[in-house]
């Protein structure tokens, strides 16, 4: 019977602009359009006009409609310290409409049969809405950790029992954020300052906290909610997100899925029209010549650096990190984009004298092919920001890291994976260049810690590549929700 109702598939896809969430989105893409269903990417314009100019921007996804609309955002805002925010309330308020526009002129065009689901990353829950009025059901790919989306969903909570906005500023460093928080279902005991950056806000309107709280809540409304994570991950906190979201799709780590997809369609000699798999979309030109300067290296011997896509570190901060890594004595690559330093500075603003101190031992390049990069024999340890992404993408390498977190999801990111998943260890809040040093020292040592961290980042990676391969947890989910979107009438 139910097969009876299954149908064409017609995915139109529109994550949140910036590339912690267009990767996992595209990812998503990829998969859903090696198993038949059709795909609509949406960009927004100013984006798409990017990644046409960059050599990896759309490499390889010939299989995928792109399309575009407006962000509504002018020069000045592109520009302005604020931009993210401006372009989350530009999108609020002017996006809906052209996407549904959009969504109803793509009916029954080229033997592509009409939109039948929308797909939207975390933070553009209108277009929630959007899915309504065009008349199909949406799901959501969150694109954290499922402990990063509980913590996001007791933001509220947190709120209302008044551990948060903080009092003032005195409550930053005098021990409050260590205050213990033991009652979120599915988590063990965590410090509240792991929750999120957000419960670091001292702001009174709390705005930031209160559109992640609403941003995550917002995920009831719609038909199911996509992880980029596996069960063995995270089963506690997985099974208590399910009493509240009964449809969790978990299909992570989406660069393993998309390998593991890749090569069973090559087995099977059945062709992927869309590419090659590894890697993601590049809003920056990636550097080739770092893959080069790795090759010369000895294995295991390089200490990958990455911040990611939007993290701003001050030129103190800077400062102490490449002093940091200078006095380490280690071989690193440093990826250092345009405008990871304040006063949208980037490579330019390192030391001169810092750049003659580590000649030699040192790569920096604005943009790398990250998962390549990880996965390369010469890489043995990782200094991140603890995005989701990259953590995902290091656990599938089976690289440990040493974590410095910022910024929303990336503290409890780090704290499962110091301290559940054994596969790293913390620096301090306050950067400073004796333990920048003393940190990377350990992890890319050889002693007790680090043979630890090595020993259980060699076992996650095992366990995400059987998630992913045929008759795995994430490889199952994906084909769950592959039906789904076949069954979902609108
Ligand atoms: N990334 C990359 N090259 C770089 C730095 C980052 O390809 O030089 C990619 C990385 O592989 C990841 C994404 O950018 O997929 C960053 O996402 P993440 O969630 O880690 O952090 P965010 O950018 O959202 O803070």
């Amino acid at each position: 019977m139910e097969r009876a109702r299954r149908r064409a598939a017609h995915a139109m896809l529109f994550p949140f602009p910036c590339s912690g969430h267009i990767n996992p989105t595209l990812k998503l893409g990829e998969l859903l359009h090696a198993r038949g269903v059709h795909v609509t990417f949406v960009n927004t314009e100013h984006n798409h006009e990017r990644l046409l100019r960059t050599a990896g921007g759309l490499r390889g996804r010939a299989g995928f409609r792109f399309e575009t609309v407006p962000d509504g955002l002018s020069e000045e805002d592109r520009r302005a310290p604020d931009r993210t925010v401006r372009l989350y309330l530009s999108l609020r308020r002017s996006c809906g409409p052209p996407l549904v526009a959009l969504a109803r002129g793509l009916g029954d065009r080229d033997g592509v049969p009409p939109v039948t689901c929308v797909v939207l990353s975390g933070l553009v829950s209108f277009a929630l809405d959007a899915a309504k009025e065009i008349g199909v059901p949406a799901f959501v790919l969150w694109g954290t950790s499922a402990c990063g989306f509980v913590g996001t969903l007791r933001l509220r909570e947190l709120r209302q029992r008044g551990y948060t906005p903080l009092k003032d500023e005195s409550y930053l460093t005098n021990g409050y954020l260590d205050t213990p928080i033991d009652w979120i279902p599915g988590m063990p005991p965590v410090r509240l300052g792991d929750i999120s950056s957000f419960v670091r806000t001292l702001d009174p309107q709390c705005f930031a906290l209160r559109v992640e709280e609403e941003e995550a809540n917002s995920c009831a409304r719609a038909q199911g909610l996509i992880l980029n994570t596996f069960e063995d991950l995270e089963p506690d906190v997985l099974a208590a997100l399910r009493h509240e979201f009964p449809r969790v799709y978990t299909i992570g780590p989406l660069a393993a899925a998309i390998a593991s997809s890749s090569s069973s369609s090559s087995q099977q000699g059945t062709h992927s029209s869309h590419g090659n798999g590894a890697g993601g979309l590049s809003l920056w030109e990636e550097d080739a010549a770092c893959v080069a300067w790795l090759d010369a290296q000895p294995p295991g011997s390089v200490l990958y650096v990455s911040f990611g896509s939007l993290a701003v570190l001050s030129l103190d901060q800077l400062s102490e990190l490449a002093w940091g890594l200078a006095a380490s004595r280690v071989r690193f690559l440093w990826a250092v984009r345009p405008g990871l330093v304040a006063g949208d500075r980037g490579a330019e603003a390192l030391p001169a004298d810092f750049l003659a101190e580590v000649e030699g031992r040192c790569f920096v390049a604005e943009w790398c092919a990250q998962e390549a990069v990880l996965r390369h024999p010469a890489v043995g340890g990782f200094l991140t920001h603890s995005g989701w992404n990259s953590t995902t993408e290091s656990i599938w390498a089976g690289v440990p890291m040493a974590c410095w977190p910022g910024f929303a999801d990336q503290y409890i990111n780090c704290r499962y994976a110091c301290e559940e998943w054994g596969v790293a260890l913390r620096l301090d809040e306050r950067l400073s260049r004796e333990q920048v040093a003393a940190h990377v020292g350990t992890l890319m040592g050889d002693g007790d810690k680090a043979r630890d961290m090595r020993r259980c980042a060699a076992k996650w990676k095992k366990a995400a590549e059987a998630a992913t391969a045929p008759g795995g947890s994430s490889y199952e989910s994906l084909l769950q929700l592959v039906d789904e979107l076949r069954l979902a009438e609108p």
